[in-house]
């Protein structure tokens, strides 16, 4: 039989009419036995995600008034979701066995934890399956990174243990946290269940991992500034990592790594339209499926351009070197780094060069010497990404055909050495107008 390893985000656990939903995908699919689930989401977009409330409640811990207001809430929750779905489970008992287990462990991450903790118990009644806890199971060493190797054999042995004396039984497990080798929880970074759910389905070499969302799948472009992008069919890893890595919000980034490695493709999906085909993330295209130039289009606001000038620049050996290990002093990753024979530009996250932005500019006056030294703020970068612009001479001419058309003035352009993408900097002022005049390039692929 098929290994489908489901994890179901925080939207499709926000409340009885979700859990109920979730119910039904996991049912319809004897393959899909191996189940990861967030903390409650919002129901709306004025609710708290309980995983929000659980860090609040840790925060104000010396604050006796707002706890009990925060407490409140989370009880409220828990009580109209275990009533809606009738089922045998005490949420007094656990919110106060929760509340005495943070005052001995007093640590903002075994708090965090619960949200899932809770999803992963009342679903588990709700199904009657099996639930798998991740405490000491998902391991971190003493630097809080995960020790993939231990928790692949954890995670296998524990799936074993189960199945053998429950073969038909579902597994539903909290995602989000594990433990160090002491037992100590210790989350992931926000987001987080996205990544034991890859851990899951690396761990036990499954056929497909389906990560459950409340969108359709992953869009061609911002659905904030284009009208009804639409959904990518097929993208690989790479592309995904591109798109994501320049603002597009698909999953946790930690989470391809596991799967990757070994080839297993992820199923984005949505709970909420559960016929939808979704986005299959995969290694690389398969050939019955159309070749795309472009897949996607993502960009973000907010960088800074340093420009250097100096006569005969191309000649000082060293000079990019000594350039870059200013930036590498300053722990301030660089972004792109376009050249031409006598300039070079450097282009960083604004947020991060800000305090440090003078102590720079010192320094490169100092070890380098150019002949001109400019700033340039209110910079945004575009990635347009696909693996198929390799093969194709049109892109880069139609991007900039498209541009001029929509009078934006490109500051910078950067085609990454792969060629799977084409970077461009505008201006802060002409980004939506770039962004949206690019979504033309969909059609490139028609
Ligand atoms: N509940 C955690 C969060 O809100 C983790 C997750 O949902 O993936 O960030």
């Amino acid at each position: 039989m098929k290994k489908t390893v489901v994890k179901f985000g925080g939207s499709s656990l926000a409340d009885s009419n979700q859990i109920i939903k979730v119910k039904d995908i996991i049912s319809s699919s004897e393959s899909r036995k191996y189940c990861v689930v967030s903390a409650a989401g919002k129901r709306n977009s004025a609710d708290d995600k309980i995983t929000d409330l659980l860090i609040s409640l840790y925060k104000n811990r010396d604050d006796k008034s707002k706890q009990e207001e925060i407490f409140a809430k989370i009880k409220d929750r828990f009580d109209g979701i275990v009533s809606d779905l009738n089922i045998d489970f005490d949420v007094d008992k656990e919110l106060t066995e929760m509340i005495a287990t943070s005052k001995s462990k007093n640590t903002v991450d075994y708090l965090a934890s619960r949200g899932e903790y809770f999803s992963a118990k009342i679903l588990s009644i709700y199904m009657n399956a099996k639930f798998l806890d991740m405490q000491n199971v998902i391991t971190f060493d003493d630097n809080k990174k995960v020790n993939y190797e231990l928790t692949y054999e954890n995670i296998s042995r524990e799936i074993d243990r189960i199945e053998k004396d429950f073969p038909d039984k579902k597994i539903i497990m909290p995602g989000f946290y594990g433990s160090t080798r002491d037992g100590e929880v210790v989350t992931f970074s926000r987001g987080g269940s996205d990544i034991t759910g890859a851990l899951v389905a690396r761990a036990i070499n499954a056929d497909l991992y389906e990560n459950w969302t409340d969108v359709s799948g992953v869009l061609f472009e911002d659905p904030r500034l284009v009208e009804n992008p639409a959904i990518i069919d097929y993208i690989t890893y790479t592309e995904l990592r591109e798109m994501s890595y320049m603002g597009a919000s698909v999953l946790h980034e930690e989470t391809v790594y596991p799967v990757s490695k070994v080839g297993i493709p992820i199923n984005i999906l949505n709970t909420n339209r559960p016929t939808d085909k979704g986005t299959m993330i995969v290694s690389s295209i398969p050939s019955i499926i159309k070749r795309r130039t472009v897949t996607g289009i993502a960009g973000r606001k907010g960088f800074t351009s340093i420009l250097l000038q100096k006569a005969l620049m191309n000649e000082e050996i060293g000079f990019l070197a000594r350039l870059l290990n200013i930036f590498d002093k300053e722990k301030i990753s660089v972004e792109h780094c376009p050249t031409g024979i006598d300039t070079i530009s450097v282009v960083v996250r604004s947020e991060l060069l800000n305090e440090k932005r003078q102590e720079i500019l010192d320094q490169i006056k100092k070890d380098l010497n150019p002949d001109v030294l400019s700033v340039e703020d209110n910079i945004s970068i575009i990635a347009i990404v696909g693996e198929g612009m390799v093969y194709s001479n049109d892109v880069t001419a139609e991007v900039f055909a498209i541009l001029r058309d929509a009078k934006v003035a490109v500051k910078m352009i950067d085609q990454g050495s792969s060629g799977i993408n084409i970077i461009i900097g505008v201006s802060d002022n002409d980004y939506e107008k770039a962004m949206k005049s690019l979504s033309k390039l969909q059609s490139i692929n028609n």
